[in-house]
Parts: C-alpha cells; structure tokens; sequence
C-alpha cells in the first residue's frame, strides 16, 4: 500500500533529535526552528518529558472514560494554575482541530444557534466544521460553502459591526486565533478583539479563541489573548502542550453545562497523553519559558531586523513572522539544504515563519540570525 501523500516533502530523514536540534538518517545535524510546526514547547526529547512518559509506559496506558485517571486531575489543576483559567474546566480530545470541533458544537448546543463567524486568513483544522472556518485558498466549495459559516475580514471592525447588526440574533459563535498562525502570523489589534468581545457579550455568542498554535508559551503570555485582557468563553489548545505528544484539550467557561455524551473521544486524556502535557507544564514553570520566549524573541528581532530584503517583523515571543520583499520559498531552501536550519512559510508566500522551541538558547538564536544573514545577503 502506498501513502495518500497530503504534503509537499523535503528529502530529509530526521531520526533522531535532542533539544533545538534534528539528527537524519545519514548523521547529519539540523537546527529545528520550526518545531514541527509550533508542537516542539519544551525542546525535543527534554530529560524530564522522557522520564516521565517512560515512566507512566512502564506503569498503565488504558482507554477508559468510564473509570478514574488521576492524571486528568493533575493537567487540570496544574494548566488552570499556570494559565490563569483555574475556574474554567478541561475537556481532553486528542487534537487542534478536534478541540476546535468540539468547541463549535458546544456553542451551538449552549445557544441553539447555528452560525459561526470567521476570519480572513484564518486556519482552525481540516476537519469538516473546522475546515469550513478556515480561509485556506487550496480547501475551497464543496467542503465551506455552507451559509452557516460567515467570513468576516481580519483586524476590520466596521464589517464585523454590520454583520453582527444584521445577522448577530442567528450567530452562536466566533472563532479567532489568538495570533494567525497559517495565515502569516497577523496579530490582532486590541480595539478589533474587544469590540469582539462587547458583540459577544451583546448578541449572546460564545467566543471560541483558538490558541492552538499561538498558545502555551509561545507569544510570551500563556496564551496569546491575554495580553489584551480578553475572556473568552472557551479556548482551544494543541500542538505545545504535548511536545510531539497527540493531545488537544478545551478550556470552558463554568457556565456551559457538561451534558452526558455531548463530547467525548476514546484516546482523549489516556495516561500518557496527560503524562506527557503535565511534564511539559512542569518543564515551562521550572525552566521560566515564558519568559525565554519574550526575551529571545526580541533578541532574534533585534539582530535581523536590518537585514536586506527584510519588509517588516510580525512578532509576539517566539511566534515570528519575517515578511520579505519576494517569495521565501528559496529563502527556506537555502536555509535547509545550505544551512541544515528548518523554517515555515505561510499562506502569505513572503512570509517565512518560524516557531523554535521556548527552550531556545541564545547560541542556537545565533546560529539562525548568522545564516539567514548569508542567505539574504547573498541576492
Ligand atoms: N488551529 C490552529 C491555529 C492551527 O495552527 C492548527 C494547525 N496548524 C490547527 C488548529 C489544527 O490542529 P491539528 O493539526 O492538531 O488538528
């Protein structure tokens, strides 16, 4: 049988890795500064994750959702303390797209409505409602072309006010990323989230905030919207918070009731998902990388922002977003192939991502802004 291929493949190997870096089939080193697309939180392989999840192997991995598991307990109490949401409640599911799913669900059954609102540029999964509230020019009709799903244009306020005006009694909710990850990292402005906020507030919607990508650390709060002082009624999270680990998880406002059989998922919450996501939460408490991303995320801003070819730097900690005055995509070539450095592009093709590890030194920060030089020099 051959693979159903959905992705474009560079001709590397990676098979083994360790902190910032990749090691291929051939013994050749890479720097990681994409982390696997924003999943890479804690560093790949970090001492403690290991232990942890060999330990917990060597213990039980069981199914059940109809017994107890201590260890949903613990993420819970531990990601509600280190995010600021300790009254909120956890749902655990097993991906970004699946949390985003079940957030959509759980709005429409708390609100009886049936509408959701979107963003321009927005990516929120590939699952059939997720992907019907992402802006992906390469997933188009049939898939989105449901009049339940409304796109309204990114950081624009007075589109937003018309369509809440005049659909707003028929919508049951809004979907935003905390930062536009896909979309080429857009930040949103403050006056565009809270005016979000007081439509939600006013027409009875449930704001779903999407920190899949943008969260965990990753913009230097724990998650993105909070540098705005915006509560959402549920938040979704993937990717960071299991370091390479399959787990997705929901954070929900107490006000929404927990109905029997409404959400569920056979893996959501096994042993070794949560004991993966608890060692990351100790990781980023212990080792401050929330911090580590603020910090080097303005280093690496600072060193490359008068390079040529450089138009502007969309940034929020490690979440980093180099527009350039052409295409990256030989850019991010060179970068790899010449450089052994993994970077991200976006659906805006001149703009190229990237997304290291909080756990990034200022010697691997380095070796980044000293080959990106080179390459951009170089045209
Ligand atoms: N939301 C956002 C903001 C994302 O960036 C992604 C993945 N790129 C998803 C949802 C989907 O996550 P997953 O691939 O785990 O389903």
């Amino acid at each position: 049988m051959n693979l159903f291929n959905v992705y474009p493949l560079f001709n590397i190997n990676p098979v083994k890795a360790q902190g910032s870096f990749l090691w291929d089939d051939k013994g050749e080193q890479y720097l990681d500064f994409y982390g696997g697309h924003a999943v890479i939180s804690i560093g790949h392989n970090h001492p403690h994750y290991h232990a942890k999840l060999k330990e917990q192997l060597e213990k039980i991995s069981f199914y059940s959702n109809s017994v107890q598991n201590e260890l949903q307990t613990e993420l819970a109490e531990k990601l509600g303390k280190l995010s600021g949401y300790e009254d909120y409640n956890l749902f655990l599911c097993n991906s970004g797209a699946e949390a985003n799913e079940n957030a959509l669900k759980l709005a429409s059954f708390h609100n009886g409505k049936s509408k959701v609102l979107y963003f321009s540029g927005s990516f929120h999964g590939r699952t059939s409602a997720a992907v019907s509230v992402t802006d992906n020019p390469k997933i188009v009709a049939p898939v989105n072309f449901s009049e339940r799903f409304i796109k309204s244009d990114w950081n624009d306020i007075e589109q937003l006010e018309k369509t809440f005006e005049v659909l707003g009694n028929e919508i049951s909710s809004v979907i935003i990323e905390g930062i536009q990850g896909v979309g080429g990292i857009m930040i949103p402005t403050v006056e565009f989230l809270s005016k979000i906020k007081e439509l939600c507030d006013q027409y009875n919607t449930v704001l779903i905030l999407d920190e899949v990508q943008s969260g965990y650390g990753r913009s230097g709060y724990f998650f993105a919207h909070q540098e705005f002082g915006i509560e959402p009624d549920i938040i979704t999270t993937a990717k960071g918070m299991g370091n390479g680990f399959p787990v997705g998880g929901v954070l929900i406002h107490p006000k929404f009731q927990a109905s029997n059989g409404l959400l569920g998922t056979t893996f959501g919450g096994n042993h070794l998902a949560c004991a993966a996501s608890i060692a990351v939460l100790d990781v980023m408490k212990e080792e401050n990388l929330i911090d580590n991303a603020q910090q080097m995320g303005e280093y690496i801003e600072n060193e490359i922002k008068d390079l040529p070819h450089i138009k502007s730097i969309r940034r929020k900690g490690l979440m980093i977003g180099i527009e350039l005055d052409r295409d990256c995509s030989e850019v991010r070539k060179s970068l790899l192939y010449d450089h052994h450095i993994f970077t991200g592009n976006s659906n805006d093709k001149s703009v190229l991502r990237i997304l290291p590890a909080l756990t990034i030194r200022k010697e691997e920060t380095d070796l980044f802004i000293n080959a990106l030089k080179i390459v951009l020099e170089k045209i």
